[in-house]
């Protein structure tokens, strides 16, 4: 049986955190196994992310292997070292918050049951999991209630089982949480479907993903798998359906490829901050077949002195041609980076120079 990312407990998309930010300092709280390798990790092992539908949870070695799992050659899950002794009781705690949802966790209360002086247990805690214990019973209360509507359970009957109880107090406070209501969570907040396909073009495989509102993510490469992976990685919650590219995403990635100027009213749903929005749609300004050095996007902004932040800007683009990042060179001509390889960069820039001759 897949286990369903949705169905997970609740616990998981901590853990789920911890991996993709491959954090040591859950080394030994958890480990996790991949179905499709039948090998588990520690989660600060460096092998690839791992599709997150393919991943198993495991708080006991021991479990893990008995489920039919083989250590990593590579991080050696199985010589996990506490380098801090005070993992140990850490890691108690968590299992004590994740087993009471329905408890308010005073620091008090945690001390009495681990005979710690409530300093000890909160400066212990913070320093190993980066959050107060009740910043992390916040969390773990959160992703029940996340848990339980996504199955389509009434808000209601997913504010109690979450432990929200009659706590009207606690329970507002998700709403900002969530960033929206959760009677809206529940019908599905944005990008939580995302549908998607994969087509050939000039510079590899290419995936266009959208959700209802516009595309949130182009993404070019090898192989089609990789590309998948990265997509669920991208967004681990939400439900995605790989689609056949119909007549209208042919059309659209034709034009993309080509450097054709639709691309500028293509709706767009994506994440950004205030700066790599100014960056981005200067970028959509600049025409097809021409090229601005990070430092000339940083003068054109209005923010000189920011040609790293400019860089980093084009490097966290995710949607691939729509936002042409790949116009954005050194100030010497070198290409500089590209988030989906240099060469693939140096092609698109050769392809759109040529036809521009071409007219
Ligand atoms: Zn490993």
């Amino acid at each position: 049986m897949t286990p369903n990312p949705a169905e997970q407990n609740y616990w998981e998309a901590n853990y789920w955190d911890a991996l993709l930010n491959r954090d040591g300092r859950m080394d030994g709280i958890f480990y996790y196994g991949v179905l499709t390798t039948g090998v588990y990790c520690r989660p600060s092992c460096h092998s690839r992310l791992p599709n997150p539908q393919n991943v198993v949870f495991f708080q006991q070695r021991d479990r893990a292997e008995q489920a039919g799992f083989r250590a990593c050659k590579r991080c050696h899950p199985q010589n996990v070292l506490r380098a801090d002794p005070r993992s140990e009781l850490v890691e108690k705690v968590c299992r004590f918050v994740e087993g009471h949802p329905d408890k308010p966790i005073t620091l008090l209360a945690l001390s009495k049951e681990f005979g710690l002086s409530p300093f000890h247990l909160q400066r212990s805690f913070k320093d190993l999991i980066g959050i107060s214990p009740r910043a992390y019973a916040d969390a773990c209360r959160l992703q029940r209630l996340k848990t339980g509507l996504q199955k389509g359970h009434s808000v209601t009957r997913a504010q109690n089982d979450a432990g929200y109880g009659s706590s009207s107090r606690l329970y507002e406070r998700t709403a900002t949480q969530l960033g929206m209501t959760p009677a809206a969570y529940r019908k599905g907040g944005p990008g939580s479907l995302i549908r998607y396909s994969i087509a050939d073009s000039p510079f590899g495989k290419l995936l266009l993903a959208a959700t209802e509102k516009g595309i949130c993510s182009i993404q070019l490469g090898d192989s089609e798998k990789h590309l998948r992976e990265a997509l669920h990685q991208e967004f681990p919650a939400a439900a995605v359906v790989e689609e056949t590219p119909s007549a209208s995403t042919e059309t659209l990635i034709a034009s993309l490829v080509h450097g054709h100027a639709l691309r500028k009213r293509l709706p767009l749903d994506i994440k950004a901050t205030a700066f790599q929005r100014l960056v981005w749609e200067h970028l959509q300004s600049i025409p097809a077949g021409r090229t601005e050095s990070y430092s000339e996007v940083a003068q054109a902004i209005g923010r000189p002195t920011a040609t790293r932040a400019v860089a980093r800007a084009c490097a966290s683009n995710a949607v691939a041609l729509a936002i042409p990042c790949h116009r954005v060179v050194r100030n010497n001509g070198e290409m500089g980076g590209y988030r989906w390889g240099v060469e693939r960069k140096k092609a698109i820039l050769a392809a759109e120079a040529a036809t521009l001759k071409g007219f």
